[in-house]
């Protein structure tokens, strides 16, 4: 195959029709509040594992709506509380990690 120097990236397009929605509903059912969100990222900007893990609240809500997996993200988690402190819609961002963490470990234990 001819090497012309760079690579076509795979497609990043997500089908939402096949996303499973179940999840979110069931969080959505915990945490109300999350149907506030406006996606302005202050929560990502202030979180302490950020730098070192790529956590951030809102990549969590919007990979939710997408059908990705945010584990990675939650287990780095330090549930410091800093993003709850800072997000302008008043949402329990640190409450929403842990209700999504019993959702996990519900699915875990069956
Ligand atoms: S509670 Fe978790 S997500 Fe929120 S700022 Fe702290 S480490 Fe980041
Ligand atoms: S700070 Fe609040 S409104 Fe902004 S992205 Fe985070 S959860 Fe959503």
């Amino acid at each position: 195959m001819t090497d012309f120097g760079f690579g076509l990236s795979k497609s990043s397009t997500i089908n939402l029709d096949k996303v499973d929605t179940e999840l979110r509903q069931r969080l959505y059912g915990m945490e109300p509040d999350l149907r506030l969100c406006m996606q302005c990222g202050s929560c990502s900007a202030v979180c302490t594992a950020a730098p070192y893990s790529g956590m951030s609240v809102r990549k969590v809500i919007v990979g939710l709506e997408r059908g990705v997996d945010p584990r990675p993200m939650l287990n780095a988690c330090m549930l410091c509380g800093k993003c709850t402190m800072v997000c302008p819609r008043g949402i329990n961002t640190r409450h929403l990690i842990l209700s999504l963490c019993r959702i996990y470990d519900k699915e875990e234990a069956k």
